[in-house]
């Protein structure tokens, strides 16, 4: 935009002021209808609701890949509108839903994250994303070649060199898609972890659908219908049994409870299979 203005930033308080946006090619479908929270400066905001009720959106208009219809996304006070692209993006360290990684070695995917780190803290960055180990043990190590789009890499292992790119680019505020969704049960609680550490002193937006990996977040946010449904910290959510948020939280209980059921009676059957 002509004239944009610098950010300057000051903790990073994020607010979100009565959005209302819709997909250019699809204007008669409000995805926001007048969407309004804040993210306080240093803390946790978890994002929560239904597959397609915009979560990644939001990830997409803070980054600018989409400018609202109307109301304003403010940083520190400042309209990202008007803020040049560049400080903008230079605040947020994304880690996506659907990371696409570059067809070059693993090394450069991770470095990209920021070009001014040394091989060491390149290092440092997967260590802290529990993907160095892994690294080690491919024959190229980190000089292997992922492919076009990354399509040689597990989802999981392509979803911690998102992690670690991140990690390396070190930017005041932190945004994850389904951060852990490709991981399987320990690697996912060691990211957590992680992720948690990393989050500590950055204003932190995260994206999840899994209910239990968000539980220490500060706040969380319900979207329902464009809006934001309810909104509040996790054990108080808890208490509002008319709350979608109670709703979700038990209809998930119960789907991992089945899960896990399913699970055992399919291991017996096929240890009676062996067993026969
Ligand atoms: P999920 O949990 O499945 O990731 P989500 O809440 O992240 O879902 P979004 O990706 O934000 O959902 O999408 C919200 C809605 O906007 C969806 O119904 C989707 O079909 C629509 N949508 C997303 N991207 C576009 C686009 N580029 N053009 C038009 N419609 C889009
Ligand atoms: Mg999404």
């Amino acid at each position: 935009r002509q004239g944009a203005k610098p950010l300057s930033l000051n903790g990073c308080d994020i607010n979100f002021k009565n959005i209302k946006f819709a997909y250019y090619d699809a204007k008669e479908r409000n995805i926001f209808n007048g969407l309004t929270f804040n993210v306080p400066a240093g803390k946790t905001v978890a994002v929560v609701g239904g597959s397609g009720s915009g979560k990644s959106t939001i990830l997409r208009l803070l980054y600018r890949f989409f400018e609202c219809d109307s109301g304003t996304i403010e940083i520190d006070g400042q309209d990202i509108a008007k803020a040049t692209v560049k400080d903008l993006r230079n605040s947020i360290g994304v880690i996506p839903q659907d990371c696409v990684l570059f067809n070059d070695t693993i090394f450069n995917n991770i470095h990209y994250g920021n070009f001014d780190a040394t091989e060491e803290e390149v290092y440092q960055a997967a260590k802290d994303a529990r993907i160095h180990e892994a690294i080690e043990k491919f024959p190229d190590k980190y000089e292997t070649r992922v492919g076009e789009r990354g399509l040689k890499l597990s989802g999981g292992e392509k979803q911690r060199i998102a992690i670690a790119r991140a990690i390396l680019k070190d930017a005041p505020i932190l945004i994850c898609d389904e951060a852990t969704s490709a991981l399987d049960g320990a690697t996912e609680r060691q990211i957590i972890d992680t992720l948690r550490s990393v989050s500590l002193d950055r204003t932190t937006i995260v994206i999840a659908h899994r209910l239990s990996t968000v539980q220490h977040a500060d706040l969380i946010v319900v979207l329902n219908d464009g809006k934001v449904a309810e909104m509040g910290a996790p054990s108080d959510l808890l208490q509002n049994s008319d709350g979608l948020y109670f709703e979700m939280w038990n209809r998930q209980q119960q789907q991992d409870k089945e899960a896990l059921s399913i699970g055992v009676v399919e291991e017996e059957a096929g240890r009676g299979e062996l067993e026969g």
